[in-house]
């Protein structure tokens, strides 16, 4: 299984990191052990004095393919939830500014989160989702599936053009403003509309 996550992929995020708007998606990967396991805290790395948390939208995949046209995208994922991409802001600056991969910024050990998947049926429009992220009960993060770059039915598209998709394969969708570091203690919960979708603590 793999994870495929879209960096910059809401203008307001692009705005408050001071990143330059991508002429095409920004892809990178995790690794299958950045799967934070059901019920585990979340463990700030030694590595790292600056996590913070990006919110965002998930869907996995349910068929193989490649070169999938944006019209069929559809039919290659019927679950949604949503997650969060930890990122360990100070390594990834320090990367960036070498010009270097992210890897060990974004795919470390426990720097996935993956709440509860919901059959898209269940939704009325995938493409208009209100979603949100509370930080010891105060929302910081807050987002909308329709202000996307790329929707999820074009990031499957243009990803598979790179990579064969399989079953069981997790997206990633990019996160909107508000993104902050973590500290000890924190409890964060995340929210498709008023659903509840995942809830972790901060160790
Ligand atoms: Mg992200």
């Amino acid at each position: 299984m793999k994870i495929i996550c879209i960096g910059r992929n809401y203008v307001d995020h692009i705005n408050e990191l001071k990143n330059n708007k991508p002429k095409e998606p920004v892809i990178f990967l995790k690794t299958d052990t950045s799967v934070i396991l059901k019920n585990q805290p979340f463990f700030i790395p030694n590595f790292s004095s600056d996590i913070h948390h990006e919110v965002e939208l998930l869907v996995k995949i349910k068929k193989v393919g490649k070169h999938i046209d944006s019209r069929f995208s559809h039919k290659y994922y019927d679950e949604v939830s949503l997650g969060i991409d930890f990122t360990a802001r100070d390594l990834q600056s320090e990367l960036k500014s070498r010009g270097l991969p992210w890897e060990k910024a974004k795919a470390f050990d426990g720097s996935a989160l993956i709440g509860k998947w919901v059959d898209k049926s269940s939704f009325q429009n995938i493409h208009d989702l209100n979603f949100s992220l509370e930080l010891n009960g105060d929302t910081v993060q807050k987002g909308n599936s329709s202000l996307m770059l790329w929707n999820i039915d074009e990031i499957i598209s243009y990803v598979s053009q790179f990579f064969t998709l399989k079953i069981g394969d997790v997206i990633f969708s990019g996160t909107p403003s508000g993104v902050g570091r973590v500290n000890i203690n924190d409890s964060l919960v995340g929210k498709i509309g008023d659903d509840e979708f995942f809830k972790i603590k901060i160790k």
